[in-house]
């Protein structure tokens, strides 16, 4: 974890970083955040420096940024005349920067038990943390989410992509259903870049099963290849070369965007 945390306007030590317990992100998880990965100290798809990372010397690693409705006497309606509470940490992470040796995981896919406005970035997880830990207990990494009509939405922390059996890639278009994940926005462009075929479409679990080529993205994954979903194992069981090559294209955006 990182040294310093930036607070409501101040940098203190992170062991010291506290918000209010009248917080509305703590009373009613009425707060949005935002993840980044650094890559050599550099924000990656990231406009602006929100935070002074040298502070921190982070190199490789992330930057979350929390924000809530601020401090407030707990009552439902918004309070008037608050000011929004910030929170910013930084941690070092090693970053999966090598696509020939990409570890591959696991998935279990689970009924979608989330509210009507996916697309928001909110604090508001509990349903994800419980598939999460739904699929950590049955030995994967990550839980598929599935709507009523037996379509994946997204994993609870990362966007889904399939390979079909004709080469092109698939992932859900934006909607309220899922979060429009900054790094899919990315791997959209790359693949379009490099005349890799995408469509942008719902896929069924029983497609993802027979797929060619199964992998998720995030700023903190990047790109993971996926091997097994639920018992049904994913190609020959290795990361497939599609989603090597599109953790290489991603690898090397981010390297170029760190150097400039
Ligand atoms: N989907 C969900 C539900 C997420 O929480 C996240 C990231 O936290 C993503 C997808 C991936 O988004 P990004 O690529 O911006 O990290």
């Amino acid at each position: 974890m990182s040294r310093i945390a930036y607070v409501n306007g101040r940098y203190v030590p992170h062991d010291e970083a506290a918000v209010h317990i009248e917080d509305r992100g703590y009373q009613f998880a009425d707060g949005v955040y935002e993840v980044t990965a650094v890559i050599n100290g550099r924000l990656v798809d990231n406009d602006g420096h929100m935070v002074r990372l040298e502070r921190n010397g982070v190199h490789f690693g992330m930057v979350y940024m929390q924000i809530t409705r601020g401090v407030a006497p707990r009552n439902h309606p918004f309070p008037l005349h608050v000011r929004p509470a910030l929170v910013v940490t930084a941690k070092r992470a090693p970053l999966l920067l090598d696509p020939d040796t990409v570890p591959s995981g696991r998935v279990i896919t689970t009924p979608d038990i989330r509210w009507g406005r996916c697309d928001i970035k909110t604090i508001s997880l509990l349903p994800n943390v419980l598939a999460k830990q739904k699929a950590l207990d049955a030995g994967a990494y990550e839980a598929w989410m599935v709507d009523d009509d037996g379509f994946v939405t997204e994993g609870t922390s990362t966007n889904a992509w399939i390979l079909d059996r004709d080469g092109r890639l698939i992932t859900r278009p934006l909607s309220d259903n899922i979060l429009g994940g900054i790094t899919r926005q990315t791997m959209l462009r790359l693949a379009a870049e490099n005349d890799i075929e995408v469509i942008e479409r719902p896929f069924t679990v029983e497609e993802a099963k027979a797929a060619r080529e199964a992998f998720i993205t995030s700023t903190t994954n990047f790109l993971k290849p996926i091997t097994q979903i639920d018992d049904s194992v994913i190609g020959n069981g290795e990361p497939g070369e599609t989603s090597r090559h599109m953790l290489g294209l991603y690898v090397a955006y981010g390297r170029k965007a760190a150097a400039a």
